[in-house]
């Protein structure tokens, strides 16, 4: 069996010789080392190992081979080998000369590097192995060799396999899903032992679950399903950041506090490839990376989760609030906080909807995104979420094209996203245009769309092999009494908006605060909030900033 290559790529033979020693000492036994002293050399390589069948996990070059021509030798670095990793080698502090940085900024923008790298200094350099264990792990959950990937094997790609997927996505377990009659398929279900019913999960301690139950699949996957008791200072509707955020500063500080989420952690962010513009994360994050953390630091210091448990029902009685779950049970609280976000409007186009798992997603394509290596890819939407998942498929599909209904893509998009978008060349962009209709091949996976122009009505049918829908979100916050006071769309008001509406005591609503005294809201569910990773986050710490405040004015006033 091969092993993957690193290659190195520099026209200077002393610097290239410290990569080398720096590579060899520490990954020659998973790797193969191939350095290189030019870009014709490495280009041949990268050749030569494609034919061969031979994997490359991570190309470093030197900066003089980021041109900004667009033909530069890191750009074509996919053609031949669709999962490496890219970084740019660049000397310590010349990021202030005004060359490396415009280099960086060009290579990044265009999507030819996942970020740079500072050459090694000293051996070990710590810093330089850090960088490339990043690029190791980026590159192993792409090919889906992580450690710890659980395998969904399954006739096919919809119905029951696409929610046990769905299920493992949102407890942020790396997963793959194999055919049963592809070759890996086979192998697993004769492993497990032939005859059980699928989809078989396999898990990688040896664990084989034959069509699970969400919540039988979420224990096994490690999640915590029920709350270990039913009265908490703060409970907390939702896991996703504004959620995981207030579990942080909640339990971070004293505060006896409970995660209700009818998932797993990170909410919409699981589906967000990479998160470029959250503070502290020069080289982007992914949504699910970010999710596992937070999830991490808050059981680190003392919250407690309970996981694919929908609130059903919440009431105030005797100061405090009680919320029903799913389950049939009930827990309460001081204080609750709806972070509850919202979830993507459907297409309403019945023959796609049963293509839903089978090349048709709603969300970003997070996990999907390696597979498409060759394919021609739809996008549906104009906001940030659809720019972001345009350039992700953009680098592993032959050609993207985002479909619009408005007319301009401006309008919805951030302006660093649009400069992207427009300067990567697989990209197509169409406005005012519609999916109107679609269909699946003889394998029941997507193979055309029926497009529709809003200018002229007239209708096209286009081959797509995959189609990721972002077309706007409601709320969720059906299951809310109706006093509970919302606003336009069904988003929740809070604070000064509810201008006195419905609000039952004399002292005035806290800023968070709903018109139900002692349930706040944070993130996006909340009317007029920024639909942002970083405001859902920092609502989420204000929210528990507030229930101090909450209970030390109910302290005082006991004692009154
Ligand atoms: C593809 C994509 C890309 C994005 N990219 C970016 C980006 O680059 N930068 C950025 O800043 N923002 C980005 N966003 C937006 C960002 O993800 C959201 O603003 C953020 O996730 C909002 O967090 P939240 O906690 O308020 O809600 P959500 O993330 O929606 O989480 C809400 C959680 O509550 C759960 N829930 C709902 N109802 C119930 C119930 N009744 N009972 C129990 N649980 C319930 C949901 O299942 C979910 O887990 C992106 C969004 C998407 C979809």
């Amino acid at each position: 069996m091969t092993v993957p290559v690193l290659l190195a790529v520099d026209e200077d033979e002393r610097l290239l010789g410290a990569i080398e020693r720096e590579l060899s000492d520490r990954y020659a036994r998973g790797y193969r080392i191939v350095c290189v002293g030019s870009a014709a050399r490495a280009m041949e390589e990268l050749r030569a190992l494609a034919d061969a069948g031979e994997e490359v996990a991570l190309v470093l070059a030197a900066q003089s081979f980021a041109d900004t021509s667009g033909s530069d030798l890191l750009g074509r670095v996919r053609e031949l080998h669709a999962h490496a990793q890219r970084g740019l080698l660049i000397e310590w502090g010349s990021w202030g000369d005004g060359q490396t940085a415009g280099a960086i900024y060009q290579a990044m923008a265009r999507r030819h590097i996942e970020y740079y790298v500072i050459r090694p200094s000293q051996s070990p350099d710590e810093l330089f192995h850090q960088s490339v264990s990043t690029f190791l792990l980026e590159w192993a959950h792409a090919r889906r060799v992580s450690p710890h990937t659980v395998h969904i094997v399954s006739e096919s790609w919809t119905g029951r396999s696409h929610e046990l997927k769905e299920v493992l996505g949102r407890c942020a377990v790396p997963h793959s899903f194999e055919l049963a009659d592809s070759p890996i398929g086979r192998t697993l279900v004769a492993e497990s032992g032939d005859g059980e019913p699928l989809p078989l999960v396999v898990f990688p301690n040896g664990t084989v679950l034959a069509n699970p139950t969400n919540l039988e699949l979420a224990s096994a996957a490690g999640a915590t399903i029920d709350p270990d008791k039913r009265a908490y200072d703060v409970v907390i509707v939702g896991g996703g950041p504004a959620g995981l955020s207030a579990a942080v500063y909640g339990a971070s500080e004293g505060l006896q506090t409970l995660v209700v989420d009818n998932g797993g952690i990170g909410g919409q962010a699981t589906s967000s490839s990479l998160i470029r513009n959250y503070l502290g994360f020069p080289r982007g994050v992914s949504g699910r990376r970010l999710a596992e953390r937070a999830y991490e630091q808050a059981w680190v210091f003392g919250a407690k989760f309970a996981f694919m448990h929908d609130a059903v029902a919440l009431r105030r009685e005797g100061g405090r609030v009680y919320v029903a779950l799913s389950d049939g049970g009930e827990v309460e609280a001081r204080a609750v906080i709806l972070a509850t976000g919202a979830t993507y409007r459907r297409l309403d186009v019945p023959e796609l909807e049963q293509l839903v798992g089978a090349g048709v997603f709603y969300g970003g394509p997070a996990s999907e995104a390696p597979t498409t290596v060759d394919e021609d890819v739809y996008v549906v939407g104009g906001a940030n979420s659809a720019g972001q998942a345009a350039l992700h498929l953009a680098e592993y599909a032959r050609k993207v094209t985002l479909l619009l209904r408005g007319d301009s893509i401006e309008k919805g998009m951030s302006h660093y996203l649009v400069r992207q978008v427009e300067i990567t060349p697989n990209i197509d962009v169409r406005l005012r245009t519609e999916v109107v209709g679609g269909g699946g091949d003889s394998e029941g996976w997507l193979e055309h769309l029926v497009l529709r122009s809003r200018d002229d009505g007239a209708t096209e049918k286009v081959k797509a092999e995959e189609l990721f829908l972002m077309i706007g979100a409601h709320p969720n916050t059906d299951w809310l009494p109706p006093e509970l006071a919302r606003g336009e769309g069904g988003f929740i008001r809070t604070g000064e908006e509810l201008n006195g509406d419905g609000w039952p005591l004399e002292r005035c609503p806290l800023a968070l605060e709903t018109s139900i005294p002692g349930v706040f809201a944070a993130g996006d569910v909340r009317h007029g909030s920024m639909n942002r990773v970083a405001s859902a986050v920092g609502e989420g710490s204000i929210a528990i900033r507030l229930i101090h405040e909450l209970f030390a004015t109910e302290q005082l006033q006991a004692r009154a």
